[in-house]
């Protein structure tokens, strides 16, 4: 999955709402007739020349230039957007219809390319004709508008109600924070570390969150999604039914990523979050690492680590996956799983929480990429805080036991994992 989160330089838009002044209404008047006529040019060219085929945008505004620049005295450039949203109009009727047929035009809206409107003394100055600017108040109460409006402006779309200004804002304009934490995200856990940095790194912290109620959401959908599956024959009929089942899933667990993250981002205004870089591990089935190979579904991992670094007010950092649970960060020895939620350390001579041991990997990972090594046997905080990483049968508000239970009675982990996942 991808998510435009995650593309390079993120969007984000404020909106807020206005009365338009007369020339913009009559604008977008003009532009919705523009749109009406450019549908229906686009349609002929789609149905009569080319068998179906829509037009690009460009190729329309090559038959229609003329036209458009002899009959409206606004800028050349407005030709643009009206080619795009006709395009766009067409291919998502065709979409949802399954045939092409000439879209109704109901809203009063229009799309600004980022040549036409400029901000300024917190105004947006637009460009209808050449060289006539009208000037639209920034109105918005998005508190976090400062911050954006240091990004690159990138779009405006108004309507004859509201405003929509999308800014595109830069990667790593973030700061550091003065904590860092990292995290491990496991089926029912995630398990963080948390540091002070300064002059030198100091653990602080390691805690271990449930996130059962999410692990619940997938299995109570699997489960009906078997269910459909089984008992729908129809196929039309079961392809939809699966189809919404997905949906209300995908819902609900979106709903409670935001709660959590919010949460956490809440409790950590000074902090940065470290996470493993899922990205791409899915293609990468011969991955080293068992825990993330079997989760077959991630994507909520995925989309609650975007989350946490679209929220926080701090950079977030992701560090290599693979491997945390094969090294001690402690001392660099081997370890050993004698049960799922185990990591043993000969050297050590301890058997460690895998989970929280894992976060502490990741955060000795982190700091070696910020250039702070940590020697974490030598640390004065790692001798308060060990005890806190070692395994014992049930951890305090984790609920793994269950899950532990579970995994380690089934008589295949990868088995059960398909399953219940
Ligand atoms: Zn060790």
């Amino acid at each position: 999955m991808s998510h435009s989160w995650r593309s390079e330089g993120q969007k984000r838009t404020v909106i807020w709402y206005y009365k338009p002044p007369d020339e913009v209404v009559q604008y977008l008047q003009d532009m919705q007739d523009a749109i009406r006529y450019t549908l229906q040019v686009a349609y002929l060219m789609a149905t009569r020349d080319s068998g179906g085929r829509i037009h690009s945008p460009i190729a329309l505004r090559r038959e229609l230039g003329d036209w458009f620049y002899s009959r409206y005295d606004y800028a050349r450039h407005h030709i643009n957007p009206v080619c795009r949203t006709a395009v766009a109009m067409l291919k998502s009727y065709r979409k949802n219809h399954h045939e092409l047929r000439i879209p109704e035009v109901k809203k009063l809206a229009m799309r600004f390319d980022a040549e036409l409107f400029k901000l300024a003394d917190g105004n947006i100055r637009v460009t209808l004709q050449p060289n006539n600017y009208t000037w639209i108040p920034i109105n918005t109460m998005n508190k976090r508008y400062e911050e954006y409006s240091r990004g690159r402006p990138s779009e405006l779309l108004i309507t004859d109600r509201k405003v929509c200004l999308t800014f595109v804002v830069g990667k790593g304009t973030k700061p550091l924070g003065s904590k860092i934490i990292a995290s491990d995200l496991n089926f029912n856990t995630v398990d963080s570390t948390k540091a002070s940095l300064g002059s030198a790194p100091k653990l602080e912290a390691v805690k271990t969150e449930s996130i059962k109620h999410i692990a619940q959401i997938q299995n109570d959908f699997s489960r009906r999604r078997r269910q459909v599956q089984l008992h729908i024959k129809n196929a039309q009929k079961r392809a939809k039914k699966l189809k919404e089942t997905r949906g209300r899933q995908r819902n609900r667990i979106k709903d409670a990523l935001h709660k959590l993250s919010t949460e956490q981002v809440k409790k950590n205004p000074d902090g940065t979050f470290i996470f493993e870089d899922l990205k791409g591990i899915r293609k990468n089935g011969k991955s080293k690492n068992k825990k993330l190979r079997t989760y077959l579904n991630r994507w909520p991992y995925r989309m609650y680590q975007s989350m946490v670094e679209y929220k926080s007010r701090n950079r977030t950092l992701f560090v290599s996956p693979g491997g945390t649970s094969s090294r001690c960060p402690v001392c660099g020895g081997k370890l050993k799983h004698p049960t799922w939620a185990m990591s043993r350390c000969n050297t050590c001579g301890v058997d460690y929480d895998r989970d929280r041991l894992a976060s502490l990997a990741i955060l000795c990972r982190a700091l070696r990429l910020c250039g702070q090594p940590f020697a974490v046997s030598a640390d004065a905080s790692w001798q308060h805080m060990r005890d806190e990483y070692l395994h014992t049968p049930i951890k305090p508000n984790g609920g793994r036991a269950d899950w532990t239970k579970n995994a380690v009675n089934a008589p295949n982990l990868n088995v059960y994992m398909k399953i219940h996942i």
